[in-house]
Order: C-alpha cells, then sequence, then structure tokens
C-alpha cells in the first residue's frame, strides 16, 4: 500500500487570491539571495540547503501547469508500484485556487484511490456543487481554513470574494466525508463569541475535527522570516495557557475533537502525555551522561520533568523563543553560556547549522561539543489530530528513549 502526494507547486499569497491578512509569509522581503538558516538538511561543511532557504520562506513558482502534474503523477506511480492507499493534493499554492481544479480532480479521482486535499482556504470554491463534485472524483478527507463561520468577517481577513460560496461547500462537505477545519485565531476578531459560533456551525455540520492555531505576531513567538509583526494594529495575544484554556473549554462543549497549537490536545493531553505516565517512564532507558538540552520555552520545563524522572541531574535550557524547531543561530547568542555543560543538544528540526553552534557556544572559552537531537519528542496538535493516545505516547517513547542514548553516547 503506498501513498502518493501530488504537488500542484504555487506561492503563498499570490496563488491563493491574495494574502489574508494574518498570514506568516506576508510582508516578506523580495531578496534575491536570502541568507540560509541552516538546518539538519544542510551537508556538515556547507551552511545552507534549499530547505532552509527557499523551502522555508516558500519561495516556490507559479502552479505547475496541469501537464506537468500528471506527468510527474505517472513517474511517481511507476515508483511507487503496487496499490495506492491514499492520494494527497499540496503545494505552496492553494489547490481550491488551482486553475485547472476540475480537470485535476477529475484526472486523480480515475486512479480510484481516496483523495485527500493537504490544505485549502476555500477561497477559490465560488459554486457550493463543487462539493459533490468533489466527492464524486473520490474526496474522502480535507482540511479547511474556515478563519469564522461569519461570512464577513472571511470576506475581510482572507480576502475571500465568494465567502457563502466556500461556506457552503465546506458545509456540504463535513455531511459527507472527514473534515478537519483551521483557523487561526486573533484576539479580538474571531475569538471570544465568535470563536464560540464557528464552533457550534462546524458541530452541526458535522466536522470531524477543529484545530485553532494561536495567532504569532513577534519573533519570539515563532516568526523568523523578518516578517514580524504581521499585523501592525494587533498587540494584544493570547498566552500560551490562556490559549490552552481556550482549547480545553471548546473541546468539553462540542462532540468534535478541537485541539490547538502551541497548546494542546485535550482528548489526549498532548504534548508530552508521558509525564503523567510512571509506568512507561520507568521504562525509558535511565539517564547516565551530562548535557545541556536547549529547547523552546514552552517544551523546556515538561522535558525537563521527564528526563528528570529518568535520573537526569542537567538543567534543559529555554531559549528566549517559545518553539523549539523554530530556534535559530540567533537564539544561541542569547543564552547564558555559564549554564552550559560541555556537550549541548539542540532540537533536531531547528534552524541552526551545527558548526555555528559549535562557535556561538564556545564563545566564554569552553570547546562546547554540539549534538543534533531527536526530530520530535511529541506530537503537536497537528500531528496528534488523527493519532490515538497510544501512539502519541509510542511516539514520545521513541523520541525520548534516542534522545537518552544521545546524552548517554555524547554527554560527559
Ligand atoms: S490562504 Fe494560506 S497561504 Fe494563502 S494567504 Fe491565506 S494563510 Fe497565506
Amino acid at each position: 500500500m503506498a501513498h502518493l502526494t501530488v504537488d500542484i507547486g504555487g506561492r503563498p499569497g499570490i496563488d491563493c487570491q491574495g494574502f489574508c491578512s494574518y498570514c506568516y509569509f506576508k510582508k516578506l522581503k523580495k531578496e534575491e539571495n536570502p541568507e540560509p538558516f541552516g538546518c539538519k538538511y544542510c551537508l556538515p561543511f556547507s551552511k545552507g540547503c534549499e530547505y532552509c532557504t527557499d523551502g522555508v520562506r516558500e519561495r516556490y513558482e507559479d502552479f505547475k501547469p496541469l501537464k506537468e502534474v500528471a506527468d510527474d503523477v505517472l513517474a511517481n506511480l511507476q515508483m511507487i508500484g503496487g496499490s495506492l492507499d491514499k492520494i494527497t493534493i499540496s503545494g505552496g499554492g492553494d489547490p481550491s485556487c488551482y486553475p485547472e481544479f476540475k480537470d485535476l480532480m477529475e484526472i486523480l479521482g480515475s486512479m480510484e484511490a481516496p483523495l485527500h486535499i493537504g490544505y485549502t482556504s476555500g477561497k477559490g470554491f465560488d459554486d457550493p456543487d463543487l462539493a459533490d463534485f468533489m466527492i464524486e472524483c473520490g474526496l474522502s478527507e480535507i482540511s479547511f481554513t474556515i478563519f469564522a463561520s461569519d461570512p464577513k468577517l472571511r470576506a475581510e481577513y482572507m480576502g475571500d470574494k465568494n465567502p457563502e460560496a466556500s461556506l457552503a461547500v465546506l458545509k456540504r462537505l463535513c455531511e459527507k466525508i472527514d473534515v478537519y477545519a483551521a483557523a487561526v485565531i486573533i484576539p479580538g476578531i474571531n475569538d471570544g463569541e465568535v470563536l464560540e459560533e464557528t464552533c457550534r456551525w462546524l458541530d452541526e455540520a458535522g466536522a470531524k475535527g477543529f484545530i485553532i492555531m494561536r495567532f504569532a505576531n513577534r519573533t519570539d513567538q515563532g516568526l523568523i522570516l523578518g516578517n514580524a509583526p504581521v499585523m501592525d494594529d494587533v498587540f494584544l495575544l493570547h498566552t500560551v495557557r490562556e490559549f490552552a484554556e481556550i482549547v480545553e473549554g471548546l473541546n468539553s462543549r462540542y462532540n468534535m475533537k478541537i485541539s490547538g497549537t502551541p497548546m494542546y490536545d485535550p482528548s489526549i493531553g498532548s504534548p508530552f502525555v508521558i509525564i503523567n505516565e510512571p509506568d512507561l517512564l520507568d521504562k525509558l532507558p535511565r539517564v547516565t551522561g551530562k548535557a545541556s538540552v536547549i529547547s523552546g520555552s514552552i517544551a523546556a520545563h515538561p522535558i525537563q520533568k521527564i528526563l528528570d524522572a529518568c535520573g537526569n541531574d542537567t538543567w534543559v535550557v529555554p531559549a528566549k523563543k517559545e518553539i523549539a524547531c523554530l530556534l535559530t543561530s540567533d537564539d544561541l547568542r542569547k543564552l547564558d553560556k555559564s549554564r552550559l555543560e560541555k556537550t549541548v543538544i539542540i532540537p533536531g528540526r531547528s534552524f541552526i547549522f551545527e558548526a555555528e553552534a559549535v562557535e556561538i557556544l564556545s564563545e566564554d572559552g569552553i570547546e562546547r561539543t554540539v549534538v543534533r537531537g531527536p526530530d520530535m519528542l511529541t506530537a503537536d496538535a497537528e500531528t496528534s489530530m488523527g493519532m490515538t493516545k497510544n501512539e502519541v505516547l509510542e511516539m514520545e517513547m521513541e523520541g525520548f528513549a534516542d534522545l537518552i542514548r544521545l546524552i548517554n553516547m555524547y554527554g560527559k
């Protein structure tokens, strides 16, 4: 059984009918040769690769022509061989705005495997009947940004020219297939009663899940592309704790699963649900080495608790940025080096070049070893949306076992 991903290309903000007011790719400077961040994909001796230079900025070309997409599909099918169990449409642009969307759906539908649309704003859906058409083509799952069930707000903040039609498509899809709705939540705009009404609307329509994302407007919240603030007039933002409380309250009032990012998935208890499972913590390897684990300010405390339960006696060091995967070299420069052990473990997916990290972290004259940690120690809300608690626990067991092995292998 195989999974085929169909990349239709396209650029955020351009190939989705203009920027949504909260889009994290808005206000990006047009640079000929942007400075790479460095990341886990870079070669050890050369800072910069496609991913941490262009991919992270979604610097892609226009939508690919249908013929090119179809040729890619054929080539990939030949490599896969055997039967297909899922086809996912993805791209930097929005599938609902793809100029030959209906032809694309018909071609992919003819392969008779369930179709998924990985992400759409729905801004390109201008006719409610498109929902039936997509279902006839085999669409079985879609992730759809609603922002709010109030069409006026969709029009104003997403630039949706046909908000009633796109909402009607969403409603019909909710009745028949697995719909995961999503919304970036901006205080004073689509939170409070508007969010409550949006949840009611989605729940009544039959959505399977709803992921709400706290709006980030500052670099320390994860805007690393030099384009903060994305919205000039939004100053008051939800704290992580406030946001987690909103998610928990909503999830308890509706049938559909509601989870939030950066925190949290109340029906599973993640991220870091393993904290409450002493039997599983006992099964993890014991920490015998000494290393400083660097993380984001949200994850540092739970990681500390889990490692300590496994015998650790060194500090997990929080950076000033909230999300570990979005740490950059600048965050390392701001750390108090006197607190660091001689071995430092950086987050696996952080945008940090290891050789540069060695230089920065040895600035105080103590030569330090830098090791890249595991990719994931837990599941964020987007990952856990389709998972069971046991699957998340398995992922956390694997992630922490790998981390502890690294501490023991490289720790002094
Ligand atoms: S649809 Fe998505 S990618 Fe396009 S502007 Fe809106 S948030 Fe950005």
